[in-house]
Formats: C-alpha cells, structure tokens, sequence
C-alpha cells in the first residue's frame, strides 16, 4: 500500500468566522468557540435570513452547548473502542465507516462528533491509513466502506483518488460510500474534476446531509445535479433538530424537495445523547409523529427510516409508528388516513 499524503483542499472562503469572529459572535458565545470550534462557510452563513432562524441555529454557536448536565458523553456511541485501527469504526459486520477528515466547511453545532471536527486531533494519519488498508484487506467479510469525518471532501482532489484508489484495490470491497454536508455547506467545491474522479470508482454512493428546505437552493442543486449525472446515487440524512426541523410540514417539504433535486431521503436520526448538544433533542415521539404524518399522505421514495443509534454502539434500529393490533389471525391496522381495517392473517 502505498502512502497517501492527506492534504486539505484550499478555500477561501471557509474561513468566514474564524476570521470574523467579532462580525457575528455575541461576546457570550467565545467561551463556547474556544471549547468547540466555529466556522462557517461564506455561502451558508449568507443563506441566514433572520437571528435564530433554522439555518442560524445549525451553524451559531450557543451558550448551551456547555450545559453539560444532560449528557456529558463525548461519545455515547463507543466509536473509540469499536476501533481495531485509530479512524476506523468496525459496528456491523460487513462494513466500516473510516474517518478520513477532522475538517468540514462548517461545524454544525449539533454535531455527533463534536469531540473531533475542528480540532487539531487528525483522526487518521498516513500510518492509520494504510493500517486501515490492512485491516480491511484481511478481513474479507468487509465489503461496504465509509467515507466520513469530518467531511470527506474537505479533502483535496488527488488525495481523495489515492484514498478511493487504495480501496478500490481491495477486492471484497465491493462498495464505497461517501457520507458529505459539501452540498449543503459549500456547493462550489462539488466540481466538474471531483465528479471525474469519483465517476472511477462506482459502485460509489453519497449520502449527504439535507436539514432544511431553506437549504435546497440553486447551488446545492447544481452540485447534486453535478453528482447525479455523474452517475452518482444520492441519499440523504437529516437529523431532527429542535427548533430547526421539528416539524411535519418543514419535514414534508425538505423531503418532497430533496426528491425533486433527485436525493433520495434515507435516514431521519434521532439526536445522539452528545455532550454539547442536548438543547437539540427532541423526544422520540416527535420522530414517530412526523414518519406518521409523512407515510402514505407523500411519495413513498420520500419517507426516510427514523432511526435511533442506540447508546453503547449498539447499533441504529428503525423505529415505526405503532400501527398494528394483533388479535390471533386478524390484525388490526391502521392506515395513514387512520381508519383501522382488519386483515385475515394465516395461522402457521
Ligand atoms: C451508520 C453506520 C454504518 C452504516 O449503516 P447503514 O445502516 O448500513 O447505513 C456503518 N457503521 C457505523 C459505525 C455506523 O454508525
Ligand atoms: S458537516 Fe457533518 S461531521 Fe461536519 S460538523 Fe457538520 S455534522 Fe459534523
């Protein structure tokens, strides 16, 4: 395995706080920027409307996030020790997630790793690379792999290829994934030369990161469209935010929305018990109420699975509205308009 130099791409205008940090940051807000990193792209920070609106909370950074008294995990998900190789997360068996980037154009401020992005903290040096390599070449029951960070894309073009072409190397690995908020934080990096590269390796999908319809605009649907028609498959996942998204018609429209720009809707997250982050959480049945609200009143291709990452790396299970009543053979269920109808199961 050769060595794969990792090399962030250039932006000038990813930097937009961190060097302006007088221009929009409430003096209260320092001591929560020297704990968790701000930074927010040029273009997402110019898509806020008013104070406090949904795309303001996503990238503002808030006094609550010290509040440490609900959880006080930075990694309730164990991500740490289901790591047999520093970067890498071996969960489920039959594929990784590795974690090749501690940047992102923007921190969001409800972030699962707030413990990593932005700091100095590499999660993967060249060495970790190439044992990661190693790892997955010897463990031939791998065949799915994840990019993700920190942003993927945050890196620049030749490093990704030499990321992408170790894997592709391997040959039980027989899919790539890409998980990436580019789209959404800063469109313009999704170019002509990176969908040529990422055209190379298909089987290569993207998972990208919607949470609100104000964020589907002309550039995140030039860049999707860019993806797209590079034969790219997109998905999507949004995390249910208090305060952002925590509505059913917010929800409607993002998903109906995201089809329209030809993303498919595939997760919808519970938010994580992260330390930091706890002024988010909703409870769980606002997650049911808007899965209830969307199944069979919209396209079925818009509803995502509402999913719960289960604290002690456990595992995401799918949760669902509880619709059925078992009575012997009848089931009792009910449908999205809520009538219940009977149906004449068979007995084994
Ligand atoms: C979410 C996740 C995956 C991918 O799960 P899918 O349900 O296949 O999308 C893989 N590994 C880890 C550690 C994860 O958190
Ligand atoms: S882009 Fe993703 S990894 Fe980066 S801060 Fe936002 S949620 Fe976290």
């Amino acid at each position: 395995m050769g060595i794969v130099l990792i090399q962030y791409i250039k932006y000038d205008h990813i930097t937009y706080c961190e060097k302006n940090l007088n221009l929009d940051l409430k003096t209260s807000s320092y001591p929560v920027a020297s704990r968790y990193p701000v930074r927010i792209s040029k273009y997402y920070f110019d898509l806020i409307k008013d104070e406090n609106d949904a795309i303001w909370k996503q990238c503002m950074p808030d006094i609550q996030e010290l509040d440490d008294s609900c959880c006080n995990s930075p990694d309730p998900l164990e991500e740490k020790s289901l790591s047999p190789v520093p970067g890498l997360i071996h969960r489920y068996p039959d594929r990784v997630v590795i974690l090749v980037s501690s940047r992102c154009a923007m921190y969001c401020r409800f972030c699962m790793r707030k413990r990593l992005v932005g700091t100095d903290e590499n999660p993967m040096s060249e060495s970790d690379f190439s044992n990661a390599v190693d790892y997955i070449s010897s463990h031939t029951e791998i065949n799915d792999v994840i990019l993700s960070g920190g942003d993927p894309l945050m890196l620049d073009d030749s490093s990704l290829f030499s990321i992408l072409k170790a894997l592709r190397a391997i040959q039980h690995v027989k899919l790539i994934r890409i998980g990436t908020r580019i789209p959404v934080t800063l469109p313009d990096r999704v170019t002509a030369g990176l969908c040529a590269i990422l055209r190379k390796f298909q089987p290569l999908y993207i998972n990208t990161h919607f949470n609100h319809p104000d964020e589907i605009t002309e550039s995140s649907t030039t860049a999707c469209t860019l993806l797209s028609d590079s034969g790219i498959p997109l998905g999507n996942q949004t995390v249910l935010l208090k305060g952002v998204n925590d509505s059913v018609e917010i929800m409607r429209n993002l998903m109906k929305g995201l089809l329209g720009i030809r993303v498919k809707p595939y997760y919808l997250h519970q938010m994580d018990l992260v330390q930091g982050t706890a002024h988010f959480r909703t409870p769980v049945s606002t997650g049911l109420k808007i899965i209830s609200a969307l199944r069979g009143h919209i396209s079925g291709l818009a509803v995502p699975h509402f999913v719960i990452d289960l604290p002690g790396g456990k595992g995401k299970v799918a949760l669902l509205p509880n619709d059925i009543n078992i009575k012997g053979s009848k089931l009792l269920i009910r449908t999205y308009t809520g009538e219940e109808v009977v149906y004449e199961d068979i007995l084994e």
